[in-house]
């Protein structure tokens, strides 16, 4: 994978399928190092970790990099959700082809490609997020409450859904 300096962020270009991709990277924390730096992910580096970062952080992280861009005027939920499905595709595109054993055994260098998309959807998400206003953080606990009740452990523990052929305890 090649990496290429950027406005606000880097470009990772990368052949897969025969084809040449890229795609942008937002990993580079806003604040933390000058927006045409190239930045590598570094997973040893507690300080931009999931413990120790907030949902809060994360919302502005995108939203800073929306206003910089005035960009807002293209956000409109239609949009967002178009493009957040768009890369839950690109996503999907890793794994495409490969075996379910092959998926769980990513090396690193792909299951970095996969963390880029996995972050192109989590930024629409939020980005969703600021623009209607939700409250990520409630509105994700409130949907798991209805989830629980929607699948009990003792009536789906073990079973992939209602259209799991295995009953209960086999
Ligand atoms: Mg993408």
């Amino acid at each position: 994978m090649q990496w290429a300096k950027c406005p606000g962020g880097c470009v990772a270009f990368f052949m897969r399928g025969g084809r040449l991709k890229f795609g942008v990277s937002y990993r580079a924390p806003v604040g933390l190092a000058p927006s045409n730096t190239l930045v590598k992910l570094d997973m040893s580096d507690s300080t931009n970790s999931d413990q120790t970062t907030t949902v809060d952080e994360l919302r502005k992280l995108v939203l800073d990099f929306v206003e910089e861009r005035d960009w807002k005027q293209f956000h409109s939920p239609k949009n967002l959700s178009m493009a957040m499905s768009i890369e839950a595709a690109e996503l999907m595109e890793h794994f495409q082809w490969i075996t379910t054993d092959a998926s769980r055994g990513l090396d690193e260098e792909a299951k970095s490609a996969v963390g880029e998309e996995l972050a192109d959807v989590l930024c629409y998400a939020l980005a969703i997020a600021n623009e209607l206003g939700l409250d990520v953080a409630a509105t994700m606990r409130k949907k798991m409450v209805k989830n629980r009740a929607k699948y009990p452990v003792t009536e789906f523990r073990g079973r992939f859904g209602y259209d799991d052929p295995n009953p209960v305890g086999e």
